[in-house]
């Protein structure tokens, strides 16, 4: 019975870690800061942070989302990001075991990557949507459902269905309506998710972002349906749930 709940723990603890490095990622990248050394320092103050500082949720939880040297609030972005990437580890490890999980996972973490970029920045960085594109071939080369042919029309599909839509957008009213990463975002992940899977992904993060203005609308917090939306973050948000549908449900 061990190998039921091994994926699960395995993968969630794996995406706190992960977590805390996209967390860093999501804060420094736009301001050009080093990530790759990791979070070494406090955004604030600088001071170097010790092993208890770097570890995922727990540090946070124990410090109370402060420096434990300046006493500057830590943004909270470390944490929630860490939270949510261990629940798409978990959720992975809980619907598919083995290399299969991983992948998800991956494709999951990248995702997420990508979501927080857009929402805090309105940015889908290249380095990001081709790692997201490169990872799905990979997937679908090494034989992770769906197959690669799926796979390659999905990112084919992806990418000029949403670049048409913004093309003719730009033409009719003159204004940039779509992201230049958002074709990009959507052919990434046709790559993951095939093409089948192309129409309920876009009706998801539609219907999400609908939900979304609707509410910010009735709450009167500004007039939201005129607002920029997000709309990778939306592609995003609806392809992992998309994944999670496809592998779950694929006999
Ligand atoms: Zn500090």
């Amino acid at each position: 019975m061990a190998e039921l709940w091994i994926w699960p723990v395995a993968l969630g603890v794996f995406g706190a870690v992960i977590g805390s490095f996209i967390a860093t990622l999501v804060i420094r990248w736009p301001h050009d800061r080093s990530v790759m050394v990791g979070r070494s320092h406090c955004d604030s103050c600088d001071a170097a942070l010790g092993p208890l500082d770097l570890i995922p949720l727990l540090s946070a939880a124990i410090s109370r989302g402060r420096c434990r040297r300046c006493a500057a609030r830590i943004d909270p972005l470390h944490w929630q990001i860490e939270l949510i990437a261990l629940a798409i580890g978990a959720i992975a490890g809980l619907v598919v075991s083995g290399p299969i999980a991983l992948a998800g996972a991956v494709f999951g973490w990248l995702l997420l990557a990508l979501a927080a970029l857009d929402v805090t920045e309105f940015w889908l960085p290249d380095r990001l949507t081709i790692t997201l594109a490169l990872t799905g071939i990979a997937a679908g080369m090494l034989g992770v459902d769906p197959p690669l042919f799926d796979r390659l029309i999905g990112g084919l599909a992806g990418f000029s269905s949403l670049w048409l839509i913004g093309a003719a957008y730009k033409r009719f009213r003159g204004r940039e309506g779509l992201g230049g990463g958002d074709p990009k975002l959507l052919g990434g992940i046709g790559l993951w998710l095939g093409w089948q899977m192309l129409p309920a992904v876009l009706l998801l993060a539609s219907m999400t972002g609908l939900a979304i203005a609707l509410t910010s609308k009735l709450t009167g917090r500004g007039g939201a349906l005129d607002d920029r939306m997000p709309f990778g973050a939306l592609l995003a948000i609806a392809a992992y749930p998309a994944w999670l549908f496809l592998l779950g449900y694929t006999p």
